[in-house]
């Protein structure tokens, strides 16, 4: 990875040295990665009576990934309010040919990561630990585990979830690396400072392909910038940006951001969140997606641990889940490499035109309903199984009243 443009420096609070001791064993299910998804997928098997292990490099919430932006009603609809920093009706869209404001038929909300990290955790039973994941332990188990290994040592367990973000470190193949692979590039910085608007710059300065963001989060404001093209470096126009802005250029934070959906699964081990490109293109929307992707997937498992499904079945049903999500990546993926072919004289006029009210609702609104806040309160997989199945008999039966009709 080229660091040069995404240096972090995470306040350590975690265990080093002597306090890192040996961590192996057999778990029943092992969760790697402890952000969005991670804690997504441990939160639907609380309850479960499984031994579930969730490990991660740093302690939870200790490290922010993003610019902690999300439709309010999904922090509602997973009782996360309290980690709410600032709310916003509108989105204010500059461009260098004027600035349009969107009024949003949803709200969005900016939120803590460390309070909103403990709010997930609070409602999980498993265990954590910190340690760093390496890969997948070769030969793995004949007994149907799959061995990890970690700086600690090699934990098993049937059922492993990679959560770990874009590297996706517990693929069998390495061949997903910047910057030729299908990934955008973002990084902010965190000033002291307040803000009233959400704010989007459509503008070359700044970034050819791509866009840049303030999202003010009560005391702090988020300044960033993202590049759909990942050779494009964005700290010079990051710290352009907070320049303009007459911010700090402080607290820098950034990463590698997926564009591209990938297997929901493969040799064994369950992908949810960026790890499966779960990141919305165009936007750069991966919270909402992690989260939705990572109850989803949570649900399946409990499946397996419910003793109603088989591992191979949960893969399956998973992998169709996501799978039927496709061409709506698909589709936003154009929209993303269509925007910087425009020429900017047409921007600001677009723009205008795209903010009238009807257009507005109409476009936020399928975009809502890609992870609609409904999942997160709708029934188990279990649940939807055996309505799938009714569904199924019902129409089997009709099919087999219609024959009888026609053959009488
Ligand atoms: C600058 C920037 C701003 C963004 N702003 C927003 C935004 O406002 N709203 C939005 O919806 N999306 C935003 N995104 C995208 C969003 O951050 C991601 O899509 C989202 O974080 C994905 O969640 P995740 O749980 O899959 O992965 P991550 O949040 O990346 O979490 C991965 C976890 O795995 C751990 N990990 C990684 N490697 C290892 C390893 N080898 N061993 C152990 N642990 C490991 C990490 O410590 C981390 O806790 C932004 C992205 C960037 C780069």
């Amino acid at each position: 990875m080229q660091v040069d443009t995404l240096c972090v420096v995470p306040i350590r609070a975690t265990k080093r040295g002597d306090e890192r001791t040996p961590l192996d064993g057999t778990y029943d299910v092992l969760i790697c990665g402890a952000s969005f998804a991670g804690l997504a997928v441990a939160r639907e098997l609380a309850g479960s009576g499984a031994e579930v292990l969730v490990v991660d490099r740093y302690e939870i919430g200790e490290r922010q990934t993003s610019a902690c932006g999300i439709p309010t009603v999904w922090m509602e609809a997973l009782g996360l309010m309290e980690a709410e920093r600032q709310r916003f009706d509108s989105l204010l869209m500059h461009t260098p040919h004027g600035d349009s404001r969107f009024r949003l038929p949803f709200t969005f909300s900016t939120f803590d990561y460390r309070e909103l990290c403990a709010l997930l955790w609070r409602d999980c039973d498993a265990r954590f630990e910190t340690a760093k994941v390496d890969g997948r332990a070769r030969p793995a188990n004949g007994d149907g585990a799959i061995a990890i290994d970690t700086d600690r040592g090699a934990i098993a367990a049937p059922l492993v979830v990679d959560a770990l973000g874009w590297r996706r470190v517990l693929a069998g193949d390495d061949g997903f690396q910047p910057p030729d692979a299908p990934l955008s590039r973002g990084l902010e910085v965190h000033p002291t400072g307040t803000g009233e608007d959400l704010e989007v710059w459509i503008d070359r300065r700044y970034v050819p392909a791509g866009y840049g963001w303030s999202f003010p989060a009560r005391d702090e404001l988020r300044i960033g910038v993202g590049s759909f093209d990942p050779r494009f470096h964005v700290r010079e126009t990051t710290e352009l940006l907070a320049e303009d802005l007459d911010a700090e250029r402080v607290r820098y934070q950034g990463n590698w951001i997926p564009h591209k959906l990938r297997h929901a699964t493969e040799g064994g081990v369950f992908f949810a969140g960026d790890s499966a490109g779960h990141c919305l293109p165009l936007s750069a929307e991966g919270i909402r997606t992690a989260l939705y992707f990572g109850i989803a997937l949570g649900r399946e498992l409990r499946g397996v641990l419910d003793g109603w499904q088989s591992r191979e079945q949960a893969a399956l049903r998973y992998a169709e889940f996501h799978d039927s999500h496709e061409w709506k990546f698909r589709w936003m993926l154009h929209v993303q490499r269509l925007v910087p072919r425009i020429p900017p004289r047409l921007l600001g006029p677009l723009v205008r035109m795209l903010g009238a009210k009807r257009f507005v609702e109409w476009s936020f609104g399928h975009y809502l309903q890609i992870a609609p806040p409904e999942f997160a309160s709708s029934g188990s997989a279990h649940d939807q199984q055996r309505a799938d199945q009714e569904q199924h008999d019902a129409d089997h039966t009709l099919g087999a009243e219609r024959d009888l009709v026609e053959a009488e």
